[in-house]
């Protein structure tokens, strides 16, 4: 089999060159980590549901206008992604207090914010990926003003059309964090969704229960964390009900 060069590897996915140039392959990898890779384990299963939701939501928001570097999947723990420059900030957007916003700033987890609220957080795992202003943003060069309006523009479009889906399947979306990067096109650039958008990167409630059905199950020991994505996954129809990832090959006698 042909070697594919890797690109980079981060803590759950892998990036190879694509087959064409401006294109890359993603891998999703069964690798759970939190605490900054401090918490490391590797859950069955789980590269390949978050590249079906990935998949998915990058699908949904490009219907709706909203663009991504998703080409296509290529197969079950991969896909066809444009080569972005990836902007070194993680833009989280909130719904309801929970996690650091509700550690820092003393909200019980749950209340609901009076607007969606974005924060910045710098790309920097040695720093633990700090969260940073506007100002410091601007006055580093991180983005420019025009970048940021049009980051919080997408990030404001993505959480209403994952608020949406969430809606519609009982699931209560709580906050979220995307990746955005430029891509060019002749002498413009314009940017565009990147990354993943799967329950690694999001809290997700059961709107009745309030379980868990995101990362939050490994990082606080809340069960199965391919059981909490099977789930989110069957309901919004992205898995056939009758497969779940603990179906293995069994030995017939
Ligand atoms: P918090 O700041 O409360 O830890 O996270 C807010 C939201 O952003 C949560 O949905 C969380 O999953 C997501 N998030 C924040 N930082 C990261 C990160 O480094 N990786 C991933 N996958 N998600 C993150």
């Amino acid at each position: 089999m042909a070697r594919r060069k890797k690109v980079y590897e981060g803590k759950a996915k892998i990036l190879y060159e694509g087959p064409e140039p401006g294109t890359l392959v993603q891998y999703f990898k069964d690798d759970a980590t939190a605490f900054n890779a401090q918490k490391k384990d590797i859950i069955d299963g789980k590269g390949v549901l978050n590249n079906r939701l990935s998949e998915f939501f990058m699908k949904g928001l490009m219907q709706i206008g909203v663009p991504t570097h998703f080409i296509k999947r290529l197969n079950m723990r991969e896909q066809l992604i444009r080569s972005v420059e990836i902007i070194p900030l993680e833009v989280i957007v909130r719904n309801y207090a929970a996690g650091t916003m509700s550690q820092r700033l003393g909200i019980e987890e749950g209340t609901q914010l009076p607007r969606p609220i974005i924060e910045f957080c710098l790309k920097d795992d040695a720093l633990g990926d700090p969260l940073v202003s506007e100002e410091h943003i601007l006055a580093f060069g991180w983005a420019g003003q025009q970048d940021l309006d049009d980051m919080i523009a997408l990030a404001l479009r993505v959480n209403d059309f994952m608020s949406g889906c969430m809606l519609a399947v009982g699931i209560k979306l709580v906050d979220f964090k995307i990746e955005i990067g430029r891509v060019w096109e002749g002498d413009f650039q314009r940017l565009v969704i990147a990354d993943e958008i799967s329950p690694d990167s999001c809290r997700l409630w059961d709107m009745e229960t309030g379980q868990r059905l995101d990362k939050d199950v490994f990082r606080r020991d809340l069960g199965d964390l391919a059981d909490a994505y099977t789930e989110v996954a069957r309901r919004l129809g992205v898995l056939p009900s009758n497969v779940t990832h603990t179906t293995k090959p069994t030995l017939i006698n």
